[in-house]
């Protein structure tokens, strides 16, 4: 790799970057060291002002996938690469370990008492190209034992016990077996515990049936199982089988604007599900993951959800009642459940 390199090369390149949606912002400043994080911009900004068109997008994500399969094949001997790669792989580290550390738990429990919003924290693992090596040399009863003694004991030593097992996610095509054993995991801490499990699906529901069979099989009743990024589709054909199945359905990525369905048409989706008789099983949210979402960013924020969506519902008669049950009464009902002795 190495021999191969051009001068003009400047990768590895650290800039947060949404490998979904081509937009900058996943891992952004604010979250990984000042170093790691290029852009701190918002991301119609970034997309605008620094000509990083669809060409030079699709260049950041073959370099990052190289990368990262260089770093798959060749873990334990990255030094031979040189120190980019090193760098490259630090980078990958410390998000990591940020993503793990225990004072995350501590932040959230001072955000929310200074705040007075209910926090409830996840734990698990996301999806497979960012599970921490351990995954792969850990057996699946040690990992629901870890999510256990998370839900139960608390996060590390900071007391601070997490309320429900997600987003557990899966990507496209198929279930990865490295994900169908944090799967069987989950359900496994679930049926200890009684937490729900909430699951990400990648390009909105896919693999979502195949998701709660798996979780079904381990003996979770897919009433206690919400599955997120749901009614971004035209029409609601891919929800209502999951529906069906009474899983939760999470209309979630509401936080997102550019390039997914209009928040026109996510509306119409919700008031057909509340049509078809399903509106007791929808839950709406906004998925902030990125700073340019936030107020100070320019984006609607945490009141997004209020503010943008909810007056469209009432476009659509959807009355007070409605909203409340699917923004009080549906998430009291999906995150609730009884203290076990
Ligand atoms: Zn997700």
């Amino acid at each position: 790799m190495e021999s191969k390199r051009r001068d003009s090369d400047t990768f590895p390149t650290y800039v947060s970057f949404n490998l979904e949606t081509n937009q900058v912002g996943a891992l952004s400043t604010g979250f990984l060291p000042p170093q790691y994080s290029v852009f701190d911009l918002n991301a119609a900004q970034a997309l605008t002002g620094m000509t990083l068109d669809q060409k030079a997008s699709e260049l950041i994500e073959e370099r990052w996938r190289v990368l990262q399969g260089l770093r798959e094949m060749n873990r334990g001997r990255m030094q031979e690469f040189g120190r980019d790669i090193e760098a490259f792989e630090k980078f990958s580290n410390t998000a990591k370990s940020l993503l793990t550390d225990p004072r995350w738990p501590a932040a959230l429990r001072a955000i929310s008492e200074a705040s007075g919003v209910h926090i409830v924290m996840g734990a698990g693992w996301y999806r497979e190209h960012v599970y921490p090596p351990e995954i792969a040399t850990t057996s699946t009863t040690a990992l629901a034992d870890s999510l256990v003694h998370e839900l139960v004991d608390g996060v590390g030593t900071t007391g601070v016990r997490a309320g429900f097992i997600g987003e557990i996610g899966t990507g496209r095509g198929a279930i990865t077996p490295a994900e169908e054993r944090v799967f069987r995991a989950a359900a496994r801490a679930h049926r200890a515990t009684g937490a729900p499990i909430m699951t990400h699906t990648t390009h909105f529901g896919e693999l979502a049936l195949e998701q709660l069979d798996l979780l079904t099989e381990e003996g979770v009743a897919t009433t206690s199982v919400i599955v997120s990024h749901l009614g971004d589709r035209p029409g609601i054909a891919s929800v209502l089988p999951i529906a069906e199945r009474g899983a939760w359905l999470g209309i979630d990525n509401l936080g997102f604007e550019a390039s997914y369905a209009s928040l026109e048409a996510r509306a119409d989706n919700v008031a057909a599900l509340w049509e078809a008789g399903h509106g007791d099983r929808i839950l709406l949210a906004s998925d902030i993951c990125r700073t340019d979402q936030l107020v100070t960013h320019g984006g609607a924020g945490y009141a997004g959800v209020l503010t943008r969506f909810v007056p469209l519902l009432h476009e659509r008669h959807l009355g007070d009642d409605q909203v409340r049950t699917m923004l009080v009464d549906n998430p009291g009902r999906a995150f609730g459940y009884p203290a076990r002795p």
